[in-house]
């Protein structure tokens, strides 16, 4: 895998203050596969002060032009697509098919719809006597995670670029080679120096004294619940803009006239996907307890199909992790009827699709979130109960509802308390908003609404 040995500042690869280095480790196989530079706080001041000097010139570049930028991004993106879908694979363990048809392909998606509201968006609407401007917020900090590695950054860096804001990006340290790669594309694009910035590092470190950096103006944060309050905390004491993503534990609902076949396969895959690191991945399925033996069925001989196709955690911590979710779901009494917490393979951080059923609302993994390829079945005995047992954690990310009409979904879909929920195998949409309710997150991505978060509006009155 190619590594550059420097943090992307100011347009160029440069050498790190910090002389401390990430190495990075292959999942699957559990070797080194490359290095890149853990910058320090050195390095994230002078990547912001680069930012910081481009920001007046992006923020006044004509919309079509920064929308001609994102087009040149959207088109490097796309002719580099294998090589992405390969470093992805390589430093996060996903296998080739999915990185190339998910991991590669949505930040593609996502790139062209920014190219696109970039060329449309007003910026400048009349409210009665009243000019509104819709200026970018200034300097923002990026801070990503490992599980959608180049969708997370782009999902950030799109909007900021298209609204006219300036980025210092602090990618996950498992997966910082997507992160070069996406510098390099952003480079090729044509994009002005100063106006992107990459670095490299540990979160406590780099992504600490980014988050406080006096010269961002606002943090976008996508990750756990747990970073995000601190970084929520440091933003507030501050008075910047904040926007987080982040835990999920979204649920499954199966009505009773649902096709049972259908929504329980679709959910078994979804939560195998990326080996359950999905921060929005349906993680509960709920069942009504006339159908309940049925399902559990057919769950456990699709989860059965994963066991060969299924790729590794991404690190050793995450694995072990999840591994402890299992070995609590059995000893809080949940009925394991596929996986376990054994070691499918010799090398690399695998974990076997897993598929409890008997578990309760109150147990741990109904409640936690996992990030890994365990799916909890719970029974419902009325339609009451089972919004009370969607609704009853304290998150709020997304969620799917299966019903013989849409019509019975949709109307059960807006009593949920979540951000997003697709009805009978709904398929992703890149221009919808994604964002969290309660402890999910503040704030949301994608589309004109992921614009939104990164312009502040000011009103002249005539
Ligand atoms: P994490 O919170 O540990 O790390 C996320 C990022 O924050 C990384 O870049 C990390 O280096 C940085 N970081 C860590 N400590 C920091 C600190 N003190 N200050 C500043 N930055 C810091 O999360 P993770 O383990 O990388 O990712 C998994 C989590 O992300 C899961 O909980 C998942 O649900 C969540 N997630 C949410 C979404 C969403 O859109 N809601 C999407 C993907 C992942």
């Amino acid at each position: 895998m190619k590594a550059h040995d420097g943090i992307y500042l100011d347009g160029a690869w440069l050498p790190a203050a910090s002389r401390d280095v990430i190495e990075v480790v292959d999942p699957a196989d559990e070797r080194v596969i490359a290095q890149v530079p853990a910058g320090g706080a050195e390095d994230v001041d002078a990547a912001v002060r680069a930012a910081r000097a481009a920001l007046p010139g992006w923020a006044a570049t004509p919309p079509a032009e920064r929308a001609a930028r994102l087009a040149a991004l959207r088109d490097v993106l796309t002719a580099r697509k294998d090589e992405i879908a390969e470093t992805v694979t390589a430093e996060l363990g996903s296998p080739l098919a999915f990185s190339r048809a998910v991991h590669a392909a949505v930040p593609i998606a996502v790139a062209a719809s920014y190219a696109d509201l970039a060329a449309r968006h007003p910026f400048e609407e009349k409210v009665g006597n009243s000019t509104v401007l819709h200026e970018p917020v200034g300097v923002v900090a990026a801070i990503t995670p490992w599980n959608y590695p180049l969708h997370q950054i782009v999902a950030k860096v799109a909007p900021a670029l298209a609204a006219g804001c300036t980025v210092v990006l602090k990618p996950a340290e498992d997966t910082p080679l997507t992160a070069q790669l996406f510098a390099e594309a952003v480079h090729e694009a044509g994009v002005p120096a100063g106006v992107f910035n990459l670095v490299t590092g540990l979160g406590p470190v780099a992504g600490q004294a980014l988050a406080e950096h006096p010269g961002v103006d606002l943090v976008s944060f996508t990750g756990s619940t747990a970073v995000g309050r601190r970084i929520a905390a440091v933003a507030g004491a501050a008075i910047k803009k904040v926007a987080l993503e982040l835990g999920g534990k979204s649920a499954n609902i199966i009505l009773p006239s649902a096709d049972l076949a259908r929504a329980v396969n679709v959910g078994v895959a979804n939560v195998m996907s990326n080996s359950g690191q999905t921060c929005s991945a349906w993680t509960r399925m709920l069942v009504h307890r006339d159908r309940y033996d049925e399902a559990v069925t057919l769950a456990a001989a699709a989860a059965a199909k994963y066991a060969d196709r299924i790729g590794p955690l991404v690190n050793a911590a995450q694995r072990d992790r999840v591994r402890g979710y299992i070995e609590k779901g059995v000893a809080e009494g949940a009925r394991l009827v596929a996986g376990g917490p054994g070691s499918p393979r010799e090398r690399g951080w695998f974990v076997a699709p897993t598929v409890f059923a008997d578990v309760t609302p109150d147990m741990t993994i109904a409640q936690e979130e996992i990030f890994g390829p365990v799916l909890s079945i719970l029974r419902y005995e009325d339609e009451e109960d089972a919004l009370r047992i969607a609704n009853g954690t304290v998150y709020g990310l997304a969620g799917a509802v299966w019903a013989g009409e849409e019509a019975e979904a949709v109307a059960f879909a807006r009593r949920m308390d979540t951000g997003q929920v697709d009805i009978n195998g709904g398929r992703f949409n890149p221009l919808a908003p994604f964002g969290g309710y309660k402890q999910s997150g503040v704030g949301r991505e994608l589309g004109a609404h992921g614009l939104a978060e990164y312009l502040q509006t000011k009103s002249l009155q005539f």
